[in-house]
């Protein structure tokens, strides 16, 4: 005869799904049959969770340590062979975080800052994958990731207000919320040019390296594209190769590294004040510790302009965006900043043809995401670096020899697609996530995408989106946002699990508000100016709207608290059985 309460159960394991587990069901009797009330489950096997992760990397990883800490049962899914996501997949040569290694990193548990030793001023791929690999270990988390599984599905059964989730390698899992830490920039985009697939060389995307790397010694090498990852390649395969085409349809604005060991007594300073260091990160506009300085550019003499700039091009990296207040608001203020920039490419470049193709002119600084370089330009001072402009004569085709533009072909044998990815969305819309109704999230963003918070999605009850469009995401430092997007969800499902709720959902209305703030905040800044991934513009019919919240993480991440405090506002909660 059941008994109402708790129940206990120890499930087997097979294959893929390491571990018996104990899941705990609250059941209720019905004559002498259970009664599911709501939190746990209908079918108890070792595929049904409280909650399911898609994706294993910073923000996966630290949501798992936070569901476990609260004693909810988890399982991640990842479609790579072990943890990392962005760190995991990009292995371009050069491919290293151009926000500082101290602050690029998770704040959560002071010990594990502690025993961390970065040792560069940036870190490397290499570095931040086996700092995310350490923390797995540390933490204890793969036992509960299964790897080399693609989510493909995740549907919502309003029946039994459960998640249903279905993997490429055929697995299932229930679910009673779905976690989405698929990243922002996972889904790599490679043009449609004609004739790709007749190339006989070797072709490869910065988004999807080999991992046992790739030697262009004494090759043709083509890169097309000049955004970040671009940035970071390009000088490093003009090392090897023999000749080095860099096809640029958009000049980018880049600042120098200036990378360097990290000092031991940043370090240890650092970690002396580390609890000041991240509070000041999470309140800060962009979540990053640039000093930031409110005044106007155009409110000051043109040598103080001249010494903000010289000394933030000195100092190296993000922070040029701080030098003045108004740099991103005002067009004007905007162009002393750009026109620095331009000043500083035709000092390095010796050729000035090149220097001038090479001059971003056609939107303001770091309305494309601001690049952060080694020796990027003085690259093409090289003898055997060549660029093409495609602005000017278009890629037409990829050849059985290389690529031809409307006035040349380029004879190569291997093609970098550094072209970039269909951001924020692109992951998810292509995975078919319905909700309620049987509505799928791509037909509800096909207008573009539209959330509350950019953490939820209304007429998707209990399914989060770490770091979604609509949230400071891509314009702040990465890892603040994960880590407070994760603690706000985990603070979400307990408040559920104590007031006895089954699900959370963004209401239309409020829904509305935000996407409205979000677009009315963009719009007040130069961001729309440009043709940005930003704005969806690097994909062919992708709805041009600004993705994320540019608003500030720190005045965000208080209307996320304000949010709870007051119960939730803006999201219809229903109780169990309701
Ligand atoms: P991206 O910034 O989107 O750059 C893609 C490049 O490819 C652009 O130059 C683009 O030109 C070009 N391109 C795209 N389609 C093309 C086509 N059909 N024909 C010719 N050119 C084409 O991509 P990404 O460099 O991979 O960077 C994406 C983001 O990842 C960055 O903005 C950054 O947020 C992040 N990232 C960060 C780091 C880091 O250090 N933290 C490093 C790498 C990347 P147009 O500009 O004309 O579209």
């Amino acid at each position: 005869m059941p008994v109402a309460g708790n129940w206990y159960l120890s499930v087997p394991s097979f294959p893929g799904f390491p571990g018996g587990r104990r899941t705990r069901a609250s059941a209720a009797v019905q004559g002498d049959r259970p009664t599911f009330v709501c939190d746990m489950i209908a079918i108890m096997s070792d595929s049904t969770f409280d909650g399911v992760i898609v994706g294993a990397g910073f923000a996966g990883l630290y949501m798992l340590h936070r569901l476990r800490g609260l004693g909810f049962s988890a399982r991640v899914y990842e479609a790579g062979s072990g943890v990392g996501g962005t760190w995991f997949w990009n292995r371009y040569p050069g491919a290293r975080c151009d926000v500082e290694s101290l602050e690029y990193s998770y704040s959560f548990s002071e010990e594990l800052e502690r025993e961390w030793q970065w040792t560069e001023r940036y870190a490397t791929q290499p570095e931040i994958l086996r700092y995310l690999n350490h923390v797995a270990d540390r933490f204890d988390l793969k036992r509960d990731i299964q790897f080399d599984t693609r989510v493909t599905s995740a549907i919502f059964d309003e029946s039994s207000n459960r998640w249903n989730i279905v993997t490429d390698s055929g697995g299932r899992a229930s679910a009673k919320f779905c976690v989405m830490a698929t990243g922002c920039l996972s889904t790599s985009k490679v043009p449609e040019y004609p004739g790709i697939d007749s190339f006989q060389g070797k072709t490869y995307h910065t988004g999807h390296w080999p991992h046992e790397g790739v030697d262009f010694t004494g090759q043709r090498v083509g890169v097309i594209g000049t955004g970040s990852s671009a940035i970071q390649t390009i000088p490093n395969v003009a090392n090897q190769a023999a000749h080095l085409f860099v096809f640029q349809r958009t000049p980018n604005f880049s600042v120098p590294a200036h990378n360097a060991p990290l000092a031991s007594d940043v370090d240890k300073n650092w970690k002396a004040h580390r609890a000041e260091y991240r509070q000041r990160a999470r309140t800060a506009p962009f979540g990053l510790l640039f000093e930031q300085n409110d005044k106007s550019a155009l409110e000051v003499s043109r040598e103080e302009r001249q010494r903000q700039y010289e000394e933030r091009w000195g100092y190296g990296g993000l922070g040029m965006m701080g030098a003045f207040g108004d740099l991103l608001f005002n067009k004007e203020a905007n162009d002393t900043a750009a026109e620095f920039v331009r000043s500083k490419i035709r000092g390095i470049v010796r050729d000035p043809a090149v220097a001038e193709t090479l001059v971003p002119r056609d939107y303001p600084l770091a309305t494309k995401r601001l690049c952060v370089d080694t020796g990027y330009y003085a690259t093409f001072n090289r003898d055997n670096v060549t660029l093409v402009d495609t602005r000017s004569t278009p890629i037409e085709e990829v050849t059985a020899k290389g690529l031809r533009t409307s006035d040349a072909e380029y004879e190569l044998d291997s093609i970098v697609f550094a072209t970039g990815f269909d951001a924020m969305t692109g992951t998810l819309c292509n995975m078919d996530i319905r909700g309620r109704a049987g509505v799928t999230l791509k037909q509800k963003w096909s207008e573009g995408p539209r959330s509350y918070l950019g953490v939820m999605v209304a007429g998707f009850p209990n399914l989060f989106i770490i770091t979604g469009p609509g949230s400071p995401s891509v314009m702040s430092n990465m890892i603040v946002s994960i880590e407070q997007h994760v603690d706000w969800i985990a603070g979400c499902l307990e408040y559920l699990r104590e007031h006895g709720l089954a699900t959370i959902e963004a209401t239309v209305d409020a829904e509305d508000a935000w996407v409205a703030h979000v677009n009315e905040v963009a719009n007040a800044t130069l961001f729309p100016m440009a043709n940005s991934w930003y704005m969806g513009a690097n994909v062919p019919g992708k709805p041009r709207v600004f993705l994320p919240y540019i608003g500030g993480v720190g005045v965000y991440r208080q209307k996320c608290e304000e949010v709870a405090a007051k119960g939730y506002e803006g999201f219809a909660l229903s109780a169990c059985g309701s």
